[in-house]
């Protein structure tokens, strides 16, 4: 695998100077630490990050890098250890290091709740005009029992005696690099700095019950594919009295035999005969909002396309409709009666295909294309 030029992970320029590496790390260390980040292969990105900065940082190695890039760093002698750095001590080491330590969440604070996640799957009309629905999604709420403390009722939970409620705890390790202080999160508490001495029996202790529930949506007409609808406040309920997270519904929509969403437009293929296409023809176009007559001109093309205005769906936001496009696509009978065969020998006798000038041209150079 190709590595990603340090400058261009950092996001700095050849001859940022020192401060701006610096700031550039920080700034990436703190979206993608481990510990805080949401981000997808934050660990992997943070890792890439660090180790970036660990050669850009160091005038010597930078130099090196600068000469020789990549190959520098795999070289003897080169930036040796710098991809071990990190592996001692977790990532809240070299967090602390950085930042001066303190940002590791506080157990009893104020926590919102997670945020929940649901998929609809609607059938392609629905999407278009939208629907009214009542969603049952299992989620987790406060054990009424206990009022979610997790302790039986008339008895306390106590501060944790090992970590004395932080909820971590802190074991110092010897290293070629010096004494090095790991945190870790408390066992005796799993990291909530308090120890229930008798555990709710309705909640086992974790002050939470599950239980389905059942929600009122309303979808939106002109919805689509991969659109997410959120409903404030009905994920998982906050912790030490923090705010419920969101639910977020997020829509699938079943595919249509004869109708393809494309936006606000609609995408539909009309099959017509031969003779309808040299002939021309009105035919019935079905919609979603219901039936439209449409003209098929003399002369018409296969893959041809017409449009009916305002005859898509609806646009989520209200800014009006989309089109219909109809594509044609002219049909070559595979089964022909008798009669048939022979109006269309004649037909091709009298100069059938070369009917218009278009054609004719057409055809003329398909033939010299052969003649050289
Ligand atoms: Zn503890
Ligand atoms: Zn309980």
């Amino acid at each position: 695998m190709s590595k990603r030029d340090y400058y261009e992970i950092l996001g700095v320029d050849k001859d940022a100077s020192k401060d701006e590496i610096k700031k550039a790390y920080r700034k990436l260390a703190r979206k993608y630490h481990p510990d805080v980040s949401e981000e997808e292969n934050a660990a992997d990105k943070f890792k890439e990050a660090k180790e970036a900065y660990e050669v850009l940082s160091d005038e010597q190695k930078r130099t090196q890098y600068d000469q020789f890039g990549h190959a520098g760093a795999q070289g003897q002698g080169g930036f040796g250890g710098a991809q071990d750095f990190g592996d001692f001590g977790g990532f809240g080491d070299i967090f602390d290091m950085f930042f001066g330590g303190g940002r590791r969440r506080d157990p009893n604070a104020p926590q919102q709740g997670a945020d929940l996640q649901y998929t609809m799957t609607l059938d392609f009309e629905e999407a278009i005009f939208g629907k009214e629905a009542d969603i049952n999604i299992p989620k987790e709420e406060e054990c009424d029992t206990c009022d979610g403390s997790g302790a039986k009722p008339g008895t306390k939970a106590k501060t944790c005696s090992h970590c004395q409620g932080s909820g971590q705890l802190n074991t110092e390790q010897n290293t070629p690099f010096g004494r090095v202080v790991n945190r870790r999160v408390c066992h005796h508490c799993n990291g909530t700095g308090k120890i229930i001495p008798e555990k709710c029996n309705t909640c086992g202790g974790t002050g939470k019950v599950k239980k389905h529930k059942s929600i009122h949506i309303s979808i939106p007409k002109g919805i689509d594919e991969g659109h997410q609808i959120r409903v404030a406040g009905k994920g998982e309920p906050g912790v030490n009295g923090g705010p419920p997270g969101d639910l977020f519904v997020v829509i699938q929509v079943r595919s249509h035999e004869f109708f393809e969403r494309e936006g606000d437009h609609i995408n539909c293929e009309l099959p017509i005969t031969f003779a309808q296409a040299a002939l021309g023809d009105e035919v019935e176009v079905p919609t979603v909002h219901g039936k439209v007559m449409l003209t098929i001109p003399v002369g018409t093309q296969t893959g041809k396309v017409f449009r009916l205005k305002g005859k898509g769906a609806p646009n989520v936001r209200g800014h009006g409709y989309g089109d219909q496009h109809v594509q044609i696509r002219v049909v070559t009978p595979n089964s022909l009666s008798e009669r048939q065969k022979e109006l269309l020998r004649e037909f091709n006798e009298i100069g059938g295909n070369e009917s218009t000038d278009e054609q004719g041209s057409l055809f003329q150079r398909f033939k010299n294309a052969f003649k050289s």
